[in-house]
C-alpha cells in the first residue's frame, strides 16, 4: 500500500537484518504482514557470515545450530531451509581440558558419576543434588547457583568454561535466571535439576523434538541469505535508520543510504539492532530508557582460524572440539574442530580449527596484534593437539561487541525496559541481548514476537481503535527529519 507522496506504508518495520531482525519478518510475513527489513550494512545477517579463503568455509560468529524445538524445524521449513541442512558429523564428542589432557565431556548424569574428570567427593556432591533447598535469590549469578546446587568442582569443570566458551560471559557475574533460564526454571517447578531433568525426560519421550546440530549447505551466511532471499519480506541494505518517531496510528522511521534519505511509515516498529544502537534511536522518545540499553555490556571476542594440513597433527581429533577452563593457563575460551563436524568446511585432507579469544573472562585479549594471538593459539594447539608447523591458512575475525553479557541483575534490567516501552506501543525491541544468544532462541523469540504483535493488531482492529501518539509525544517528530 502506498499513501502521500509515494511513501510506502508498512504493516512493520524491522530496523536490523542480522537472524534476529531476519527471522520475525518471516514470522509476521508468513502470517500476512506487510514487511520491510532496514539493513544498515550492505549485506544481511549481522554477526553471522560465512567467507570461503583458500577453499576454507570460516564463520564469522554462529557455526552450527543447537536445536531442540519443534517450532525451529517448522520455521525452518516455512522458509524453505529444511533442504539445505547439514547435520554435525555422528562422531562429535565434546572435550574440556582438564589439567594437561582432553576429558569427554559427559552427557548425562550416568555419564558424570563413571568419569576421572570429577573426584570422589565431586561425585558425591552431585549425587546430593535433589537434596538441596531451592534458593531464595533470584539474580544470583551462574557461580552462585551451580555451586549451590551442584558444586564448585561441577562449576570450575564444567559451567565455567562452557559459559566462558560459548557465551563469552563470567560466571560470577552472569546472572543464572537470564544465562540459563532451562536449568534454573528445573529448580523452580521441581525443587531439583536432576529430579525435574528425569521427569522432563520421560514426559517428552514420543513427542518428537529430538536434539538436532547442523549448518547448512555453503555454511551459516545461507541461513540468513535464504531469509532475506525467499523470506516473503523486502530487505533494504545499506540503510542506517537515524531517527524514528510515533506518529498517528503508527510510526515513521527515517534513515540515510548513501548520499539520499528515506523514511517510511509503518504500524509497528521493531529495532532488532545492537542495544547500544537501539539507545541511540529512542533516547529522544525515553532518556531512560537509552539509559537501561546502554548499561547492556557487550564482550570482544576474535575467531582465529586455522588450517592444517592432517598429517601435521598427531592428535586423532575424533570430536567437535574442546572448552578451556579459567584455571588451566591457556587464553583461549575454546577450540571447535570445525571440519571434523562439518566435513566440507575444509579441503580434502586438511583440517579447520576455530579458535575463540576475549570475552569477559579475557577482553584484553581480543585486542592483541595478530602475532601475539597465533602465537598464543599456536601454543595451546600444540600442546594439546601436537600440532607440529604453523598454519597454512589463517584468518582471524575480530568482534569488538560480539555478545551481550547478562551480567548482573539481568532480568530486572529487561523487566524495566519493557515497563518503559509499554508507554511506547507499537515499538518493540527484540535482538540477542533478550531471551538467549543463540540461533535457536533468536528464532524462538521470533516466533513470540510475530505472535504478540498479531495479537495486538488484531485486537486494534477488533475495537476498530486507531493507535494514537502518545500523550506528551505529539512533538517527538525530529526537526531534522525529511521525508523523500
Ligand atoms: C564468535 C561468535 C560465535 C557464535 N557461535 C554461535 C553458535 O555456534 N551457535 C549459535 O546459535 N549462536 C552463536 N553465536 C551467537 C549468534 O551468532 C548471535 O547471537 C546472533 O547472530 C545475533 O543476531 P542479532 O540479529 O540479534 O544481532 P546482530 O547479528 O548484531 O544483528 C544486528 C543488525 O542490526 C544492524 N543495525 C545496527 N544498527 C542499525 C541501524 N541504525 N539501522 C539499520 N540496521 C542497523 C547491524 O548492521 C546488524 O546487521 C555466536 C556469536 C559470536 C559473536
Amino acid at each position: 500500500m502506498r499513501t502521500g507522496k509515494g511513501m510506502s506504508e508498512l504493516d512493520v518495520l524491522v530496523v536490523g537484518g542480522g537472524i534476529s531482525g531476519l527471522a520475525i519478518a518471516h514470522c509476521l510475513t508468513r502470517s500476512g504482514l506487510t514487511v520491510e527489513v532496514w539493513e544498515s550494512d550492505t549485506r544481511v545477517g549481522g554477526k553471522i557470515d560465512t567467507v570461503v579463503k583458500q577453499g576454507y568455509r570460516l564463520e564469522s560468529a554462529a557455526s552450527m545450530v543447537v536445536n531442540f524445538r519443534s517450532e525451529v524445524d517448522q520455521f525452518l521449513l516455512t522458509a524453505g531451509l529444511q533442504a539445505s541442512k547439514r547435520a554435525r558429523a555422528s562422531h562429535a564428542k565434546r572435550y574440556v581440558l582438564d589439567a594437561d589432557r582432553l576429558c569427554e565431556l559427559p552427557s548425562g548424569l550416568r555419564d558424570m558419576l563413571g568419569l576421572s574428570l570429577f573426584s570422589r567427593f565431586g561425585k558425591l556432591r552431585l549425587l546430593a543434588e535433589p537434596l538441596v533447598p531451592r534458593g531464595w535469590n533470584p539474580h544470583e549469578s551462574v557461580t552462585e547457583f551451580v555451586t549451590r546446587r551442584l558444586g564448585k568442582e561441577f562449576l570450575e569443570k564444567i559451567f565455567e568454561p562452557y559459559v566462558a566458551g560459548l557465551l563469552a560471559s563470567d560466571v560470577d557475574l552472569a546472572e543464572a535466571r537470564a544465562t540459563m533460564p532451562r536449568l534454573t526454571a528445573l529448580e523452580e517447578r521441581y525443587g531439583s535439576l536432576a529430579l525435574g531433568a528425569i521427569l522432563k525426560k520421560v514426559c517428552r519421550r514420543g513427542n518428537g523434538a529430538r536434539p538436532d546440530v547442523f549448518s547448512f549447505r555453503g555454511g551459516m551466511a545461507t541461513l540468513v541469505e535464504t531469509l532475506a532471499r525467499e523470506g516473503g519480506f523486502r530487505v533494504r541494505r545499506d540503510l542506517r535508520v537515524s531517527q524514528v518517531w510515533p506518529v498517528s496510528n503508527g510510526w515513521m522511521a527515517s534513515g540515510v543510504m548513501g548520499d539520499s534519505s528515506r523514511a517510511t511509515f509503518s504500524k509497528q516498529l521493531i529495532l532488532s539492532t545492537p542495544a547500544d544502537a537501539a539507545a541511540s534511536l529512542v533516547d529522544h522518545l525515553d532518556a531512560e530508557l537509552a539509559r537501561l540499553l546502554r548499561t547492556i555490556e557487550y564482550a570482544p571476542v576474535n575467531v582465529v582460524h586455522t588450517g592444517f594440513d592432517r598429517t601435521t597433527i598427531t592428535h586423532p581429533l575424533n570430536g567437535s572440539g574442546f572448552l578451556v577452563p579459567r584455571c588451566s593457563g591457556f587464553a583461549p575460551n575454546g577450540c571447535l574442530w570445525m571440519s571434523k563436524l562439518f566435513p566440507d568446511h575444509a579441503p580434502e585432507g586438511q583440517v579447520l580449527l576455530s579458535t575463540y579469544l576475549g570475552g569477559a573472562r579475557d577482553p584484553a585479549a581480543a585486542n592483541w596484534d595478530a602475532t601475539r594471538t597465533l602465537d598464543t593459539v599456536m601454543h595451546m594447539l600444540r600442546v594439546l593437539l601436537g600440532i607440529k608447523v604453523g598454519p597454512e591458512m589463517l584468518h582471524i575475525v575480530s568482534h569488538a561487541r560480539a555478545l551481550p553479557l547478562y551480567h548482573g541483575a539481568y532480568s530486572q534490567r529487561l523487566a524495566a525496559i519493557d515497563r518503559r516501552l509499554a508507554a511506547l506501543p507499537g515499538l518493540y525491541l527484540e535482538a540477542n541481548y533478550k531471551g538467549g544468544v543463540s540461533v535457536r532462541d533468536r528464532i524462538l523469540r521470533a516466533d513470540l514476537m510475530a505472535t504478540r504483535i498479531l495479537r495486538h493488531r488484531n485486537s486494534v482492529l477488533s475495537n476498530n481503535t486507531r493507535a494514537r501518539v502518545p500523550a506528551g509525544m505529539q512533538d517527538m517528530t525530529p526537526a531534522s527529519a525529511t521525508i523523500r
